[in-house]
């Protein structure tokens, strides 16, 4: 199964009387409120602009020296390294140290997650995330503030300090797989979840959406935040359509209050 995700002392469920594992599916909703837009989902920024799209797109990145220089500057100019974690991403990380084991499973790439206090190792970064980069030759892996600085310095296409090969944003671009590790250990807390917390995300998404029919069809209670319907609203025990920034830290008071 997984090296870190349901393991450990406080991830498998409810095995030996331990507190159940809440599982939260977080998209781009949850950040909205942070400044952030959405970028990539169905109705995303990037979706909608053809050309915004190739700076995050691999073959154009990886073909097109000016979609790079494009694309740092998007970066320097962009919201994502300045923004803060609000009042959701708190919520989660307060449920977190209340002692109920919490695995975070996200669409998003901001780290607001971490920033908030949740441990590195429990929040699942499915389309990888934007605070760092690696070479796409050598797979050195450093951070994007530095890469920015250097782009900020006068370096239009900053390459990799080890190897000279292109570098690029640590996120999983349109045209790139996933991780198999990290869907691998997502899909292992989707099986394994009492609980499982869709919030923010459409679930039109793959691999979100599947992952809240696993967690479902694994017995999960099955709660849904997101403004809008979503697929598996049907499914789920409970919808919430009210701001995020309000029901979720609500919503998690209760879970933590068992
Ligand atoms: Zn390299």
């Amino acid at each position: 199964m997984s090296t870190d995700g349901t393991g450990g002392t406080d991830g498998a469920g409810t095995a030996d009387g331990r507190r159940p594992l809440v599982a939260i599916l977080s998209g781009a909703g949850i950040s909205t409120d942070s400044g952030i837009p959405d970028y990539r989902g169905p109705n995303g920024v990037w979706r909608k602009d053809p050309e915004a799209e190739k700076l995050v797109t691999y073959a154009y990145y990886m073909s097109d020296p000016q979609v790079r220089r494009r694309s740092w500057q998007m970066r320097l100019n962009g919201p994502a390294l300045r923004a803060r974690p609000n009042a959701a991403h708190e919520a989660v990380a307060r449920l977190e140290r209340s002692g109920v084991p919490v695995r975070v499973i996200t669409q998003n790439v901001d780290g607001l997650h971490q920033m908030a206090g949740m441990p590195e190792r429990k929040v699942l970064e499915l389309h990888g995330t934007a605070r760092a980069v690696v070479c796409t030759a050598c797979s050195a892996r450093s951070e994007m503030a530095e890469a920015l600085r250097r782009v900020a310095a006068g370096d239009p296409d900053p390459a990799c300090e080890e190897c000279g090969g292109v570098l690029k944003s640590a996120t999983v671009m349109f045209g790139e797989p996933l991780d198999p590790r990290v869907l691998g250990e997502a899909v292992a807390i989707a099986r394994a979840c009492e609980v499982f917390v869709a919030v923010g995300t459409s679930l039109q998404v793959q691999p979100a959406a599947s992952l809240a029919g696993i967690a479902a069809g694994h017995g999960a209670r099955l709660v849904i935040v997101n403004a809008e319907p979503t697929p598996y609203d049907a499914l789920a025990e409970r919808v919430v359509r009210e701001p995020i920034g309000q029901a979720l830290p609500a919503l998690l008071r209760e879970l933590a209050a068992g």
